[in-house]
């Protein structure tokens, strides 16, 4: 390694990164984590919202005719085949919607009763 003018070493092209790009590139990466950890927390909040609180979803919303209260009292989203709520749950997920969770007393056009269980 080569000495500069104030006598310290100081490092050669050839031998790679300094240290103050290494801890630029480690800042960098501990940017890039962070970010795709604040995107993953987003993603979660917007999982624990119902779908019709997610303006994304209007128009799957609208074209489905889902509503967060069934106008059959017998044909809800908790005893749909599609429904992925826990069964004591007030709501879960239904995967016609990518983004949030149905009301388990909702409703839509694609309602298919559960089968019974044996
Ligand atoms: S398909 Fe419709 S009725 Fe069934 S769980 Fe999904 S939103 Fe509810």
């Amino acid at each position: 390694m080569a000495e500069d003018v104030r006598g310290g070493a100081r490092p050669r092209p050839e031998e790679g990164l300094t240290r103050r790009e290494l801890g630029k590139l480690g800042l960098g990466a501990a940017v890039a984590a962070g970010g795709l950890l604040l995107g993953a927390r987003r993603a979660r909040a917007q999982d624990d919202k119902l779908v019709t609180e997610i303006e994304a979803n209007a128009p799957i919303v609208s074209q489905l005719q889902y509503v967060n209260e069934s106008p059959f009292p017998d044909k809800h989203c908790s005893n749909c085949v599609l429904y992925q709520g826990a069964p004591d749950s007030d709501r879960g997920k239904c995967p016609l919607f990518v983004q949030g969770v149905v009301a388990a007393q909702g409703h839509c056009m694609s309602w298919a009763p559960k089968p019974a269980a044996s």
